[in-house]
């Protein structure tokens, strides 16, 4: 792995913050889906347990560990040291991750390129509900599987080709690229949006949403 660059991590928290508007607009699927985790959890139910919510049942920091922490060390030295796991015992794929935290990831920025770039299978069928996306659901895609983008963000992240370099450009196109599918999401109807949702991960209201 190459020495970590501040402009680059710039970068790639530009490309992450774009990511996190678009993925802002799956509203309440997340909520829905952690306590839906909880409750099965809760009840000994296991049959649906690949469906759980990612982070309880993923450990990205540990699966990617040399390349996260030199990049959040870069911010912070006591970064791993200030995570405070929840009190939930041990979930299935060695989760929960110890970024997760009562209202999701604890990462402010530069979180690993797997969590940033993640549609998982319920937000696929969400966006082919309304007519988005015509692939497989099945299972987890990044976003450069949806939609055509510069393959940029290993190299900021020092993840890829030591030799690889990334303009300012090719930055700039990845998140307009974001930006116009983002407006596509946004312009869909409240209603069509809601019912996919719905479809997806029942409205389980009175739980706090
Ligand atoms: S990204 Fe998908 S699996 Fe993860 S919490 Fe949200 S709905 Fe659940
Ligand atoms: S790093 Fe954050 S987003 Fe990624 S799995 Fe852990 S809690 Fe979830």
């Amino acid at each position: 792995m190459g020495n970590i660059h501040s402009r680059d991590l710039q970068h790639f928290h530009k490309i992450e913050r774009a990511l996190w508007k678009l993925f802002d607009g799956f509203g309440p699927l997340c909520g829905r889906c952690a306590r839906k985790t909880l409750r099965e959890h809760g009840a000994g139910k296991r049959d649906a347990r690949e469906s759980w919510c990612c982070c309880m049942i993923d450990n990205q920091v540990h699966d990617h560990w040399d390349t996260l922490n030199p990049v959040q060390a870069h911010f912070d030295r006591k970064w791993y040291a200030r995570l405070e796991p929840l009190p939930m015992g041990r979930m299935p794929g060695n989760g929960p991750c110890p970024a997760l935290g009562r209202q999701g990831c604890r990462l402010q920025k530069c979180r690993p390129v797997t969590c940033t770039t993640q549609l998982c299978s319920k937000m696929l069928e969400v966006l082919q509900r309304i007519g988005l996306y015509d692939g497989r659901t099945s299972a987890a895609r990044q976003i450069e599987d949806l939609i055509p983008l510069p393959d940029i963000l290993h190299a900021l992240y020092r993840t890829g080709k030591k030799s690889q370099k990334v303009s300012p450009k090719d930055v700039q196109q990845y998140v307009d690229s974001i930006h116009t599918y983002r407006m596509a999401f946004e312009a869909v109807d409240d209603g069509v949006k809601q019912a996919a949702l719905d479809a997806v991960l029942p409205d389980d209201a009175g739980e706090g949403e």
